[in-house]
């Protein structure tokens, strides 16, 4: 029997974008909304009837996660949310145990919304505070202030939400070690069943990017971004957190809740290799066996999924070579990392044996270690460790 796969919607519609922000989004409107939410209900039935076809199953493909991210997910209004909810509904088999997950901006929430997309089954939020301190929101761009983000949390808490994340990023310009303790010490205070503790990265193309270019805004001091990730993996660990992907802690399930784990399960199919359907503008897939990516643009992916029932763009089948080694990169970004006997299992694929000479340079180099028959990334890794998946890229 199939695992069950994960349903990932774009909505890629933001107020303004963030200085730092390189993902596909484009300015909200009322009527491109709902446009674009019709074409991306027509394209997860498209999915739905193409799968179960692939599969030649009478039965709908199950599925276990739908996340819905952006963009901005929370500025849609809930009922073109709960249509959309509707609509996997209609095309898959969705489980009882399914996660369904809105990334929310504290600056397009309101509490009829959140009591309509519990109605529609969204049992997880994910609310992207970056920081406590406003002046640091203003700088990066983003429409709410600290206290909005504290508000959101209490009214999402107040409708019963018993799986919240927050999103915090560490080492903005001119953050100093105290401000990015003081983040932690507040997120802490909330405790959400999961925090993403990001370090900032800055991308070409960005207005951060530029901003630093120009001598505006002083470039990150990677150092104290190390010093801010130690920081961060020790309060974490301190109130009980699990550190159980880079940048990703969860707290223990309690004994009264029904969750098994506050581990994100969307995001946990990407680290293990599993099958996501990902649909609306820009969104990735993978099914085991090949990844495609739809059209970026929202306009031209509407036109598409009018014309055709999909919007890919582009597709890629791999080999067993490429499948081997995406699964590695994206398992070491776990801290349990990759066990070297599930592997060959798996993948028909000696670890040892396919990257000896890249494993012992990278042991030497103290960033990655074998032990109790699993490879894993040590601590100095962590920091490092897009160093260590150039080698298997
Ligand atoms: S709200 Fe999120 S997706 Fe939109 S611009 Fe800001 S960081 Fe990017």
């Amino acid at each position: 029997m199939k695992k069950p796969a994960g349903i990932y919607l774009h909505i890629p519609f933001c107020e303004r974008k963030c200085t730092y922000c390189n993902f596909n989004t484009t300015d909200f409107a009322n009527d491109l909304a709902s446009r674009y939410t019709d074409a991306v209900a027509r394209e997860i039935a498209y999915w739905g009837r193409r799968l179960a076809e692939e599969f030649q199953s009478k039965e709908r493909l199950a599925v276990d996660t739908i996340f819905f991210g952006g963009g901005t997910p929370s500025i849609i209004e809930a009922e073109q949310l709960a249509a959309l909810v509707q609509s996997c509904r209609d095309a898959f088999h969705l489980t009882e145990d399914i996660e369904i997950t809105i990334e929310i901006n504290p600056a397009t929430f309101s509490s009829k919304k959140l009591e309509e997309w519990r109605a529609s089954g969204v049992n997880r939020a994910s609310v992207g505070v970056q920081s406590f301190i406003d002046s640091e929101l203003t700088a990066l761009s983003r429409t709410h202030t600290a206290d909005d983000a504290r508000r959101t949390i209490g009214l999402l808490r107040e409708a019963g939400f018993a799986n919240i994340s927050l999103d915090l990023i560490a080492g903005l310009p001119g953050q100093t070690l105290a401000d990015w303790e003081f983040n932690l010490a507040e997120a802490l205070e909330l405790l959400p069943e999961h925090l993403s503790l990001y370090l900032l990265e800055v991308k070409e193309g960005t207005q951060l990017f530029a901003q630093i270019e120009r001598g505006r805004t002083p470039r990150p001091d990677d150092d104290l971004a190390a010093e801010m990730y130690r920081k961060m993996c020790d309060a974490t660990g301190g109130a009980g957190y699990e550190h159980y992907e880079i940048s990703n802690f969860a707290l223990a399930p309690r004994a009264d809740s029904n969750i098994k784990s506050f581990r994100s399960k969307h995001n946990m199919k990407y680290w293990t290799g599993a099958a996501f359907y990902g649909m609306g503008c820009g969104a990735h897939s993978y099914d085991g066996r090949a990844r495609w990516i739809n059209i970026l643009k929202t306009e031209h992916y509407i036109d598409r999924v009018l014309s055709d029932g999909h919007a890919v763009a582009e597709r890629r089948d791999l080999t067993e070579q490429d499948r081997a080694a995406e699964a590695l990169f994206m398992g070491l970004r776990l801290i349990e990392g990759v066990s070297l006997d599930s592997f060959r299992k798996d993948y028909g694929l000696d670890i040892e044996d396919r990257y000896g000479d890249d494993l012992s340079r990278l042991n030497d180099a103290g960033l990655i270690e074998i032990c109790g028959g699993r490879l894993k990334l040590t601590e100095r890794g962590l920091l490092l460790s897009n160093e260590v998946f150039e080698a298997f890229i």
